[in-house]
This record gives C-alpha cells, structure tokens and sequence, in this order.
C-alpha cells in the first residue's frame, strides 16, 4: 500500500464524511441510558429527527443500518402474502424486494432500466386497474444510490391520491434525507426509512423509521411477527426519550450536533448547496464529453452522481488508479453497472472546494488510466460555482469588488 498524506476523500454516496464537530460531540462517556440526563437527549434527538423528516409524527431511531431500518417498515404494517408495488429503480429497489419476498410479501415489481426513476403514471395506472384494492403497499427508493437517479416522491403520492387508492406509501430516503428535499409529512407517506451514514453525516449504525398515524394503525393489526422491531414498545419509551433497549449512545450525541449544523444551516440552504455540487458535477461530466447515468433532468440527484466509463475501459480499475495516486475513494459500479460506471459521492460535508478537489482527482485519474476524455472539465465546474457564488454574493462583498 502506499503511504498517503493528508486527508483521505471520502466521495463514495455513504457512508460519508463525518464532521470534526460530530467527531467531537461523540467523544463523551457513555452514560447511563436510564438515567434522566439521557432522557434529556433522547428527547432532543427524536424531536430533532422530525424537523430533519419534515414531520410532526413520531419517528423511530434503531441501532442498525438501513437495511434493518427496511426491516422494522415491513414487519409493522404488512401480513404475509399481502401485495406490494414495488419498482425497479437499480441495485436497492433490488435489495428491498427482495427482503419483502423473504418475508412472504406477494411483490409486482414493475421493471426499470436503471437510468429513470419510479413513474408516477406508471404506479397510477397499475393502481387505477386494482379495482379491488388488493395492493396493500406502494414501495419506492427515493434516490437510487446505485444510479444517481432520484424519483419524484410528492408526484407519486398524487398518484395514488387520484384514484383514490387506500395503499400504505412506503419510501427509502437512505441517502436523500437531509441532502435532497424530502417531506415525509407534506408528501403523505406513511413510512419513511433511512439511516446515519449517509446525508445525516454520522458513523453508521441508527437506523430510521418516520411514520404516519395510517402506518401505526396498520401495526395494530398486520399479521408481521416482530420483537427488535415493534413500533409499539418503542413509541411507549420514547415519550419520555427512552429506549426498550441499550441505543447507541454515542451515535446520539453526534446526531444531535448533526441535526443542529443542518437547522444552523438551514435545511432550505442545506439543499441548495447539494444541486449546486450537483450541477458543477455534471458540468464537469459533460466538459469531459463522458455521460451521466441518469437520463432526464427532472431526476438529476443531488447526493451522487453516476457516470458511464467509454465501452472498452473498466471503471473500477479507473477507481484503483485514482485511489492509489489520489487517496480518494469513488463509488463503484452495483450488480449489473459493476466496472461500467463509477459514482462521486457529493453530500453531506462537502463543499464547492471539496468536490473541486475530488474533480480533479476524477480528471487526473483519467489522464493516468488513459481514459479518453476532453481535458478542462474542473474548470467548467469551477465556472458554474463561481456564477452561482455571484449571484448569492451578500450586498456589503459585492462593493469591495465593484
Ligand atoms: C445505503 C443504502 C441502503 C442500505 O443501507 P445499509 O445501511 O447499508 O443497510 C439502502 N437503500 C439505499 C437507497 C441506500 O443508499
């Protein structure tokens, strides 16, 4: 291995960088999870959670991953053998249904090609046919970390509202929420499911369940045999911010630093700042005459996106060339993309400086693999960040430059 100065980037779609701050906040003793000063932060870590998911409802926190978060959404508002709409977005909208099936879910998964997102006319029509209400629950990644393709959530919902369907919405926003705008309460989904790692800015391990009072009446009578996971013994404790069992502790405390630097931010700003990295992103994509993965403009992702190595080079070997000269890591290929496109990673704590960085890194790597591309695209990116910096320039910097 070679020995690297400095600091490693971390541009893979999550787990992402963790902030010195939420480094910091971690660093404390564990305490006493019955004790009332932890029931202080327990409060404020579940409340915090509900500004982050834009709700007003309860929200769960598990020690687990997403994948455990998946978990806890299924075995609280399905039976065996009920039916669900499913799509196929990429490599997670993969993974959840296969899940549901181990769980004797009855899955329509409506088949994509990977560079789109889930249809809302698509999941309207299918919905306006099942006459007899026999779907139970409409399952959709919101953004599809393997494709850099995020699907259009509120126009979903209208979907189903428009025929009128009593379907539960279940959606994955493992690695949107707190990067791209997404509204659990406002977009009326009934579970929202996602993790730390990702645009929450933490280590992994807490796992997320926001959900509506439609999904606690489900878990009242779905027939899901469950115990790690039961909403009920959970929601039971947290209103005096405790837990059914030990929590993770120390994630805590960096979630609550995470979820102040978001409000501090601003989440409006918080997102803001990811289209922005986004969009130098495929400035640069574009400059370098390579193609973006995700092909309409409506579902450009802000947390990551995906690019198509030139047929006949192999994007992973590209990545170990950038990771062995740049001491970055990219985000690989998934199941069927694996070596035909690698992903950078832009959310959480990143900024126009880092992703120039990682860019560059990006470019230099082809140059060393001998990938074929049209050298300049930094610069493009730096371009577009520049005329946006001007156009949000505070009124006092922009006489000093007049
Ligand atoms: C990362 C990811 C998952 C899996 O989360 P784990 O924490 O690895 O279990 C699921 N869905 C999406 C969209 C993801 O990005």
């Amino acid at each position: 291995m070679t020995h690297h100065q400095g600091r490693h980037f971390l541009q893979i779609p999550g787990p992402s960088p963790v902030p010195d701050r939420v480094l910091r906040a971690m660093d404390m003793p564990v305490i006493d999870h019955r004790s009332a000063v932890f029931g202080e932060l327990g409060k404020a870590v579940l409340g915090g959670s509900q500004k982050i998911f834009q709700t007003s409802g309860p929200v769960l926190i598990f020690p687990s991953s997403g994948t455990g978060a998946w978990e806890a959404a299924i075995v609280n508002t399905l039976s065996p053998g009920d039916k669900v709409l499913m799509v196929e977005t990429g490599h997670f909208a993969m993974l959840w249904q296969k899940m549901a099936r181990r769980f004797d879910l009855d899955v329509e998964f409506m088949p994509g090609d990977w560079r789109h997102g889930a249809d809302p006319a698509a999941i309207e029509a299918r919905l306006a046919a099942d006459k007899a209400h026999s779907i139970k629950a409409v399952m959709v990644v919101h953004n599809e970390t393997s494709t850099g393709v995020t699907s259009r959530i509120a126009d979903i919902r209208k979907a189903i509202d428009s025929v009128g369907h009593p379907a539960l919405f279940l959606v994955d926003t493992i690695s949107s929420l707190g990067s791209a705008d997404y509204r659990h309460e406002e977009w009326g989904v009934d579970v929202t499911v996602s993790c730390s790692q990702k645009g929450f800015m933490l280590p992994p391990g807490l796992g997320f369940n926001a959900i509506s009072e439609k999904a606690r009446a489900a878990a009242k009578t779905n027939k899901m045999r469950r115990s790690y996971w039961d909403w009920e013994e959970m929601l039971k404790l947290n209103a005096d911010g405790f837990f059914p069992y030990t929590p993770a502790t120390n994630l805590l405390y960096g979630l609550r630093e995470a979820i102040a630097m978001m409000l501090e931010e601003g989440l409006e700003n918080v997102f803001a700042r990811h289209k922005r990295l986004a969009a130098a992103t495929r400035a640069a994509v574009e400059h370098w005459g390579l193609e973006v993965l995700c092909q309409d403009p409506a579902e450009y992702s802000p947390v990551l996106t995906a690019v198509m190595m030139p047929p006949g080079h192999d994007a992973d070997n590209f990545r170990k060339v950038v990771l062995e000269n740049y001491n970055m890591s990219l985000g690989a290929g998934l199941s069927k993309l694996a070596g035909k496109v690698f992903r950078i990673g832009h959310l959480g704590e990143c900024n126009e400086l880092t992703l120039l960085g990682a860019l560059t890194g990006v470019e230099m790597g082809m140059s060393l693999a001998g990938v074929p591309h049209r050298a300049g695209g930094v610069a493009a990116a730096m371009n577009l960040l520049e005329e946006r910096s001007k156009a949000n320039m505070p009124g006092h910097l922009k006489l000093v430059t007049k």
